[in-house]
């Protein structure tokens, strides 16, 4: 398939476009690298020709703005003309932390937005009519249900997952205006970590770090004196938050299996949670993290910061049962490759250059 993936330099994206290239889609990623290093897609070239060992890359980067709708025309255009137009999207451009929503919510909702309408408008326009999209756990309500499913309470207690949420909406809205054309996957992701096992490619944010792993990293690498726990008078098992921690491998992989899915089976928008099912504490984390790789985390207790869950586990089963696709990589996994890609970006171009 000739895929478009939006904000694929990621994180996320940049794992998924592995999993996808190993499978030889074709892939052209558009990213404005306000959060990602333009150097991640020769990254993701360099694992695939020297990790993967595969020669025939069909890989593209674009540099822009997913807002620029004229642009993103012209892509289309561009690919239809050229006779191979394209034939899903992988939609992970987004602005993605919690605390920066709740300061600066006008910019979530303007990139968040704004971004995924003038995309569908896009699509729309070019009958490009599959999409997967990159939604969030934090959309669920706290609720203190065990596990959520899909249809667990929707209630978002901050911007970023109110804009997730719309996002949803509008993607419901576009399959009921044309139920027998479109096909969407909103993905719901638990909490990524972990990095391509290779070391070249790893979460690395531009700016201050959010989500816990990169501030863990930056404690180990001794940017930070200590890490610090949002509190540790949760209702759980040991006073600290839990989440499900999913390998970004495992997720990458569960993205090429719901792209399967809806080509194989007919027009649908469906919900679909990709965690393990599994809780772990911040602490736990902390521990296996020092144990995996042999570094001392120390850390430190602070104030709940708002916004924040007790508890917040996958019920995993449908994509489990729908997908056929099963998270594979242990906690342990997570916090080796992890620390790799990070050491690997301490001593770049020692690997593979
Ligand atoms: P990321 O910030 O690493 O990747 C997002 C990419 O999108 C970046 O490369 C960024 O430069 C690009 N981007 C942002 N706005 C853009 C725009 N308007 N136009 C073009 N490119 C743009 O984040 P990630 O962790 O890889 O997350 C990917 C997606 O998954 C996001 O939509 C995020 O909300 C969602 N998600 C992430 C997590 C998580 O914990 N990482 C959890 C749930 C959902």
């Amino acid at each position: 398939m000739k895929l478009l993936v939006t904000g694929g330099a990621g994180f996320i994206g940049s794992h998924t476009c592995i999993a996808l290239l190993e499978s030889n889609h074709e892939v052209v990623i558009i990213d404005s690298h306000i959060n990602s290093s333009i150097e991640t897609i020769n990254s993701i070239k360099k694992i695939l020709n020297k990790w993967s060992n595969h020669q025939d890359i069909n890989l593209n980067g674009i540099v822009g703005d997913i807002r620029d709708e004229e642009l993103l025309n012209k892509l289309f255009f561009k690919a239809e003309t050229e006779g191979k137009p394209f034939d899903a999207v992988l939609h992970f451009a987004g602005l993605k932390s919690v605390n920066e929503s709740v300061i600066s919510p006008l910019e979530y909702w303007d990139s968040n937005i704004k971004g995924s309408i003038s995309l569908l408008k896009s699509m729309n326009k070019y009958n490009c009519k599959t999409i997967i999209f990159s939604s969030s756990a934090s959309i669920y309500g706290t609720n203190n249900e065990v596990l959520f499913k899909e249809t667990s309470q929707i209630k978002p207690i901050n911007p970023y997952g109110r804009t997730k949420h719309t996002i949803e909406i509008i993607l419901n809205d576009l399959f009921a205006s044309a139920p027998d054309e479109w096909k969407i996957a909103n993905l719901r992701y638990f909490n990524p970590i972990g990095a391509h096992q290779s070391g070249i490619i790893g979460e690395s944010p531009l700016g201050i770090p959010n989500n816990i792993f990169p501030l863990i990293t930056k404690v180990a690498e001794g940017k930070s004196n200590y890490f610090s726990i949002y509190g540790n008078d949760w209702p759980t098992k040991d006073g600290t938050g839990v989440r499900d921690y999913i390998h970004v491998m495992d997720l990458a992989e569960g993205h090429l299996a719901a792209l399967n899915f809806l080509k194989e089976n007919e027009t649908q928008i469906i919900n679909i949670n990709l965690g393990t099912g599994l809780g772990t504490s911040v602490l736990e984390l902390i521990n296996q993290f020092q144990d995996a790789n042999n570094i001392r985390i120390p850390y430190e207790f602070t104030n709940r910061r708002l916004g924040d869950a007790a508890s917040v586990i996958a019920d995993n089963s449908l994509a489990i049962n729908l997908l056929n696709w099963l998270p594979k990589r242990s906690l342990k996994q997570m916090c080796i490759d992890g620390w790799r890609s990070k050491q690997f970006g301490l001593n770049q171009k020692t690997l593979l250059d």
